[in-house]
């Protein structure tokens, strides 16, 4: 029996992992869960899973987790730890009781119980790209020096992983992540200014939480992934190329020396990289309905457009010039993003925030969670002040 903690069990990656664990009950329990705000769900999720500790983001969701537990018949004595914060995020990640972390809290505020996984040598499923945009070199270090199994569940990056096992690492000339494209993928550039937050909510093929959907918008998405993907596999930014490739089929290729290309093809459902990351290096049943390769299909490929979608290329720049760069980019996105779903700013707007934040931050270099969150409060800040100027609020 694997035990295993969500780190954001409330949001999309949560549901769809409790899913996974659910068709097992003989292989799978859940140690710990950990999430936000959402006292309502997670409190359905503790009554279905009996996880040991719960972890919410403050005392007020605490006390709403644990009435509602009692008010469904819950006897006092027999409610999971109830606890908050950053340190019982970390304890839990680390616990000796945690077989498997699944980390999937959005935003950078997933690193710290992610890199204590990490320390502890945990198997981690990462679904927190954040977690690698703002702290790549001291997390891969960590995996490193504490023989952490790091298998990434984003799509693309688990696609790559499985790609990986074809070859050699010294033999492979570069990766190739697919991008959807997004909803403005043939919308023209005059026509980006006045796109709403519920157009841009409206993802053609996955359904994920708000930030990463806005994210696929603007292909900042797929620049965080060529980040994630330079610091899982060792790779200079040169070496990982973005295809777009609308039918979200293909997640990944890798080309080796000898010219052959490596795909990995899925259904586009995320239970597929997050059982894989729970199984690897076996392999289980499908979860979810396998392709149909009796109906006839198109599959599309074509290069992404750097001069609609600024904020990829600002992706490979931030990766090439090190440091800091990246935590900023990642910050920054963020708050535009919120500016963006707030109507303060327009859709053009975000890259254009990203882009000037970027060039107010200072060149440091990370050694410490610490530091990270350091550098991330600075770019979130400027950004902010960025955001308040141009909406004049
Ligand atoms: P959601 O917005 O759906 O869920 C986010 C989760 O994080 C919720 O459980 C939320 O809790 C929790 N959370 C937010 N802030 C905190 C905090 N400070 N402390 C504790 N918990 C917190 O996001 P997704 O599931 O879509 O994405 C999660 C991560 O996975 C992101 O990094 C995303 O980029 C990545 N990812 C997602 C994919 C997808 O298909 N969804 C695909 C690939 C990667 P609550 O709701 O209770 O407040």
């Amino acid at each position: 029996m694997k035990r295993v903690t969500i780190l954001g069990s409330t949001g999309s990656i949560g549901l769809s992992t409790l899913d996974i664990i659910a068709r097992h009950p003989e292989k799978y329990a859940v140690h710990a869960l950990v999430a936000g705000k959402n006292s309502k769900l997670l409190a359905q999720q503790v009554l279905q899973f009996h996880p040991n500790v719960v972890v919410v983001s403050g005392d007020r969701v605490r006390e709403e987790v644990r009435a509602e537990l009692i008010s469904n018949g819950l006897s006092p004595l027999g409610l999971p730890a109830l606890e908050v914060g950053r340190a019982a995020q970390e304890q839990v990640a680390a616990a000796t009781e945690t077989d498997i972390l699944i980390s999937a809290i959005v935003g950078v505020a997933g690193l710290p119980a992610t890199y204590a996984a990490v320390c502890a040598g945990k198997r981690v499923g990462l679904a927190n790209k954040e977690t690698l945009v703002a702290g790549g070199q001291l997390v891969m270090r960590a995996v490193a020096d504490h023989h952490c199994e790091l298998i990434p569940v984003d799509s693309e990056h688990n696609g790559a992983h499985q790609c990986f096992r074809a070859g050699e690492a010294k033999d492979v000339r570069k990766l190739i992540l697919t991008a959807s494209g997004g909803p403005f993928r043939n919308t023209p550039a005059s026509a980006l200014a006045s796109v709403t937050p519920a157009q841009a909510l409206n993802h053609p093929t996955w359904k994920m939480g708000p930030r990463i959907t806005i994210d696929s918008a603007t292909l900042m998405n797929k620049g965080f992934e060529v980040i994630e993907a330079c610091w899982l596999f060792g790779l200079p930014p040169s070496m990982v190329e973005v295809v777009v490739h609308p039918q979200s089929s293909v997640h990944a290729m890798v080309e080796y020396s000898d010219g052959s290309v490596i795909a990995q093809i899925c259904a586009t459902d995320m239970r597929m990289p997050i059982q894989y990351a729970m199984t690897w290096p076996a392999r289980e049943e499908a979860p979810v309905p396998r392709i149909d390769w009796s109906q006839a299909r198109q599959w599309d490929f074509g290069p992404p457009d750097l001069e609609r979608f600024p904020l990829l290329r600002l992706a490979y720049e931030a990766q090439e010039a090190g440091g800091a760069s990246a935590c900023a980019l990642n910050a920054a996105d963020e708050m535009a993003v919120e500016a963006f779903l707030a109507e303060r700013i327009s859709f053009p707007e975000i890259s254009a925030v990203v882009e000037e934040t970027l060039q107010r931050v200072p060149t440091l270099s990370l050694d410490s969670v610490d530091s990270i969150l350091a550098a991330d409060k600075f770019a979130r800040d400027v950004a902010r002040g960025l955001v308040s100027e141009r909406s004049g609020r």
